[in-house]
């Protein structure tokens, strides 16, 4: 969370209408589809400019061949949608006017490099209760992420397609103890799984 001394909200980013968050959150998880039927994981990230553009779409790659010709970091562990993003977008353009909207929670890698760049805000659909960076930090105590804003999971509706979308994978990727943090989470989502 961005705050001035009277507590309001400085962020720099766009608050953009119900409509528009519901669209792009929707674009994150079509572009977790897609992973799935590439052989990855379920994740995807877009950014959007103070205009309300979308300047990048990022998906996980992490089971893809590296695209020397589309430059797509794949066949890497930290292939992460988020730094899917980031490789193609090189240089941010005013990065504290920039929201990126995921499907997941960030992890810590993509959520430190987030602040480390200055993203204004970030918003995601799903929390991920084993891998999400808010199972590690306290995202509006920790000092270094200050400069970025935090909106999880803001619909009901889309915030449980995200784990439906997502809880395969996490009981197949995460240990034990992270697939129940899921199944406690997400319980209707997970169960049957
Ligand atoms: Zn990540």
């Amino acid at each position: 969370m961005t705050v001035d001394a009277q507590g309001e909200n400085t962020s720099k980013a766009t608050l953009f209408t119900e409509q528009q968050e519901r669209a792009f959150l929707q674009e994150t998880l079509r572009l977790a589809r897609e992973s799935i039927e590439k052989g990855s994981s379920p994740v995807g990230a877009i950014m959007v400019n103070a205009q309300g553009e979308i300047v990048g779409r990022g998906r996980n790659r992490t089971g893809e061949p590296f695209d020397e010709d589309e430059q797509h970091p794949g066949n890497a562990s930290l292939a992460h949608a988020e730094m899917d993003l980031y490789y193609q977008l090189a240089r941010l353009k005013d990065p504290e006017t920039l929201t990126l909207y995921t499907s997941l929670e960030p992890c810590l890698m993509c959520g430190g490099a987030s602040a480390l760049l200055s993203v204004g805000r970030i918003v995601w659909a799903t929390d991920d209760a084993w891998g999400g960076s808010g199972r590690l930090i306290a995202w509006d105590e920790h000092p270094a992420m200050q400069q970025t804003e935090v909106c999880p999971h803001p619909f009901a509706d889309l915030e449980s397609e995200g784990a439906r979308l997502f809880a395969p994978e996490a009981k197949k990727a995460f240990p034990e103890e992270g697939w129940k943090l899921w199944q406690e989470r997400y319980p209707d989502e997970t169960n049957g799984l």
